[in-house]
């Protein structure tokens, strides 16, 4: 089925806004171990044990936010 493949995002736009859809920042945020839980609003930090509230619609922003406090965490710095 070569129809799948190609469906499969072939948009390598260079519009920054939508890089991440609800669903990649979901499987980002559930396949990382310092994510203990998560819901669209918020985020739990396995190391620190603090929710990060994080933007419901701007997915990138959401993940760059977690990157950035888990960046943070593993730094020993507690960026909140
Ligand atoms: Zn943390």
């Amino acid at each position: 089925m070569p129809n799948l493949i190609t469906r499969a995002r072939s948009h390598t736009t260079r519009n920054n806004k939508n890089v991440y859809g609800l669903e990649e920042r979901n499987a980002l945020f559930s396949k990382d171990p310092d994510v203990r839980k998560f819901d669209p609003e918020r985020i739990l930090c396995n190391m620190c044990d603090k929710w990060i509230a994080l933007p419901p619609e701007d997915h990138l922003q959401a993940v760059q936010k977690w990157l950035q406090h888990r960046a943070g965490c593993r730094g020993g710095t507690g960026v909140t």
